[in-house]
């Protein structure tokens, strides 16, 4: 293994020799030479040029298909007809950012509730501030300031919980307790019974970044009502995982939040975040209220975003569009599981999004990240993402593959049949 992936590493290498040289430059003015730590990876990272559809093309001239998916918000490609023509009207005809509301945040918001359930809706600019404003939001309301959140939970950039610990960089880490099992009803139960001072319970319905992880009906109607039982804010975080229903996830389950946070693909491609739900919770932002919450932020409206979010909903993400993806997902991701049968790789995920684990026994059942502790074979991921790209894909390094609309059927039978010829390959070497 260690033979195959150090002769893989040193393919890249050369193979990139220009992605390699942007690295050299970047480093003199990012840490580490990116903007995103996530976009990291050894010996370097691949720069790209271009994104044309469902595909991407590097700075050495090489051309993938995408299976990066903007980590959820390229949902709809990198040039959808739609989204291009809207942006190009929203320039040369409304302008941008008025400061000043417009009819076209409110068209956006209403398609939101409707879409989503929501009573009343705020819009950010990020997943990230939905979720911080929806804490602020409950702790307000409730007079408290505790959150429980799950172990491999990640709510936004400093709302991150991997290993049972909030990550350094968490807001405040006293303020969270951090569920140890995502998945373990009773656990949860418990600790929310237990903890004082508690304004809400954060969650969500499938853990993206955590791997893909989709929680049990069970788990989430559980802590839903020890929530509901204990007086504290139920808030569903659907940044990721609004594109897996017409309502969400969460509303395929059958659950009722008390709050919402969207983002990723509702911007249409551009920096997007939203939080909604129950009048009663967020009539706490409601400047006409005596001692309300004020909720800012520059680009919360901005023209392009909320023109290209409602022609998203309205035009291209319909119900029956959604529906007809993410069956189209589950179908792409039971054949990598059959594909995958009986080797290290472990296939996760709900519809049009897919984790992909490889683990010591090739585990069939993985409920939550303390399930993978010990067991990854993360050389076998790093040589599966080396050799991915060397057939064409361009897949994160950690193993979510999001899939984009329009992808082109031959494409996802090219992908499975690489990575049954990968497990085939390597079956003895590993
Ligand atoms: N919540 C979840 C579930 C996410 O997956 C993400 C981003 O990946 C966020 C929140 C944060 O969103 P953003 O990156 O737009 O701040």
């Amino acid at each position: 293994a260690e033979a195959a992936l150090r002769a893989a590493e040193a393919r890249f290498i050369a193979n990139n020799p220009l992605s390699k040289a942007q690295q050299d430059l970047a480093v003199g003015a990012f840490p580490g030479g990116n903007t995103r730590t996530l976009l990291h990876t050894s010996p370097f990272p691949l720069c790209m040029k271009q994104g044309k559809d469902a595909y991407v093309w590097d700075v050495d001239g090489h051309k993938y298909v995408d299976f990066v998916g903007e980590l959820t918000a390229g949902l709809l490609g990198h040039s959808h007809p739609t989204i291009h023509r809207t942006l190009l009207s929203t320039l040369s005809d409304t302008g941008l950012s008025l400061g000043a509301t417009t009819a076209h945040e409110h068209t956006l918001a209403a398609l939101l509730c409707a879409r989503f359930r929501l009573d009343r809706v705020r819009m950010t600019s990020s997943g990230t501030e939905a979720n911080l404003h929806a804490l602020a939001g409950a702790r307000h309301l409730t007079g408290r300031r505790r959150v429980v959140v799950f172990s491999g939970g990640y709510h936004g950039a400093v709302l991150s919980f991997p290993g049972g610990k909030p990550a350094a960089n968490t807001v405040d880490a006293r303020d969270f307790v951090v569920v140890p099992r995502y998945n373990d009803v009773s656990l949860a139960r418990e600790v929310i019974k237990r903890t004082e001072d508690l304004a809400a319970v954060l969650v969500e319905p499938m853990q993206g970044a955590g791997g893909c992880i989709v929680g049990t009906r069970e788990f989430l109607h559980g802590v839903r009502r020890a929530a509901g039982e204990k007086g504290v804010v139920f808030i569903l975080d659907e940044v990721m995982t609004s594109r897996l229903a017409p309502g969400g996830l969460g509303s395929q389950m059958g659950l009722e939040p008390d709050l919402v946070t969207l983002g990723k693909y509702l911007g249409g491609g551009l920096a997007f975040g939203a939080f909604g739900g129950r009048e009663e919770v967020m009539r706490v932002y409601d400047p006409r209220v005596e001692g309300a919450l004020a909720h800012s932020g520059t680009f919360n409206n901005n023209t392009l975003v909320v023109r290209a979010g409602a022609a998203v909903l309205r035009d291209v993400y319909t119900a029956e569009v959604c529906v007809a993806f993410n069956e189209r997902g589950e179908g792409f991701r039971e054949r990598l599981r059959l594909a995958a049968k009986g080797s290290r790789l472990s296939v996760t995920g709900w519809g049009s999004l897919i984790g992909l684990h490889f683990t010591e026994d090739g585990m069939q059942e993985i409920s939550c990240g303390e399930d993978l502790k010990g067991k990854e074979r993360l050389d076998m991921r790093d040589l599966f993402w080396f050799e991915m790209l060397e057939a064409g894909f361009w897949t994160t390094r950690r193993g979510l593959i999001a899939m984009i609309l329009g992808t082109p059927d031959d494409e996802l039978d090219r992908f499975v049949e690489v990575v049954r010829g990968f497990l085939e390959k390597h079956r003895h070497t590993m």
